[in-house]
């Protein structure tokens, strides 16, 4: 049993507040990112959990024991920090054995470990083969050979992927979430890349500035984001964050974006009266000529089978996700249609979403 739940952890460093108050649970054998901007506290978090920084108040619960002040080595957890460093002098035996070597662990169990995580990886006929001469992927799944070879409680990672190409990193995604469907080892993942974690985790804790903004899966952050940074921090293009005028009543309420009502079903009776922010995804706005939302066509970019459309509206610039079949020209006008049940809704000044 490997869950690990986080309560009320705060860290400090001087005057200075890394991890504000965070809370959350990593079920048994989820793949959980912790994915933010640059300085918003993961790797302090992650380094919490690992052992390798003490936190200044709060709990760490390992399968439910409390290892918030225990040494990293009394935590049976791998810190995973870059997973393609191979040794290049070792055959592929060894470098998946080596972790083992360290502990100390006896040459015949390491013999039958090493060769159950190459088979459970595919690589087993590669055993003897020299690292030097693998193809890329194969040198991908030894050092993913080499990280769980231990089999421990939990996989903590930091940006393991962050100086690969583009390339192997589609790849690697891949291969580490398969491998995870297989062994279903709590893993805690850090990344500031979206589709890095989009692409490869159950639920998601979006941090910003030493909180977390939301937690989810990542198909309920994606739909319905929990705060205007959470809007504007996932997806690409962003979601459209626009300015709105009107008051909101109780059950639907029709809204108006400079002149144009939209009508949002379903509000919450509390909704305060001003300053909201409407937020609609570019593949939730359609051209209709008939609608009186009007803006005129700035540019272009293609994406193969969708196109971006940016249209110059009175609140700024609306980005549109429509086919690239589709013909449109720069300066021409065109009216904007919102599917209203795929809208979100903030409170512009708590920037919290009311719908
Ligand atoms: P990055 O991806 O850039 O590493 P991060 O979200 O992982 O970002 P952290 O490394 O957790 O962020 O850092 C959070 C904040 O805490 C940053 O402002 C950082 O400068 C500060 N910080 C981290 N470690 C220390 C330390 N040992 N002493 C002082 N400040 C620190």
């Amino acid at each position: 049993m490997a869950e690990i739940r986080v309560e009320n952890l705060h860290k400090s460093f001087g005057d200075f507040t890394a991890v504000k108050g965070e809370s959350f649970t990593i079920a048994d054998g989820s793949f959980f990112c912790l994915l933010g901007p640059s300085g918003c506290g993961k790797t302090t978090t992650l380094r919490m959990i690992a052992g390798l920084e003490l936190p200044t108040s709060g709990r760490i619960l390992l399968g439910g024991e409390d290892v918030a002040f225990k040494r990293a080595s009394e935590r049976d957890i791998a810190f995973v920090f870059q997973l393609f460093a191979l040794y290049p002098h070792m055959n592929v035996r060894r470098n998946i054995g080596f972790p083992l070597v360290c502990q100390s662990v006896p040459a015949r169990e390491i013999k039958a470990r090493v060769e159950e995580t190459a088979r459970l990886l595919r690589i087993d006929h590669l055993l003897d083969k020299p690292v030097s001469g693998l193809a890329g992927g194969d040198r991908q799944r030894v050092a993913l050979g080499r990280a769980i070879v231990r089999r421990p409680l939990a996989f903590l990672m930091d940006e393991p992927l962050g100086t690969l190409d583009t390339e192997f990193r589609d790849l690697m995604c891949a291969e580490l979430r398969h491998l995870h469907e297989r062994i279903k080892a709590t893993t805690v993942y850090v990344t500031h890349d979206q589709l890095e974690a989009m692409s490869m985790a159950d639920r998601i804790a979006i941090m910003n500035n030493g909180r977390v903004e939301q937690l989810g899966s990542p198909q309920e952050i994606y739909d319905r984001p929990a705060t205007l940074f959470v809007a504007d921090f996932v997806g690409s293009p962003a979601m459209n964050l626009i300015p709105l005028t009107g008051r909101l009543g109780k059950g639907a309420a029709r809204l108006e974006v400079a002149g144009s009502g939209i009508a949002i079903p379903e509000m919450r009776e509390d909704a305060p009266g001003e300053e909201l922010v409407l937020g609609a995804r570019p593949e939730h706005i359609r051209f209709d000529d008939a609608s009186d939302y009007r803006g005129e066509v700035f540019g272009t970019e293609y994406l193969g089978t969708m196109q971006i459309v940016t249209v110059k509206v009175a609140q700024g610039r609306v980005k549109v996700k429509v086919p690239a079949s589709l013909r449109v020209e720069s300066g021409e006008q065109v009216g904007l249609a919102f599917l209203s049940d795929r809208l979100s809704l903030f409170d512009k000044s708590s920037g919290r979403a009311l719908r």
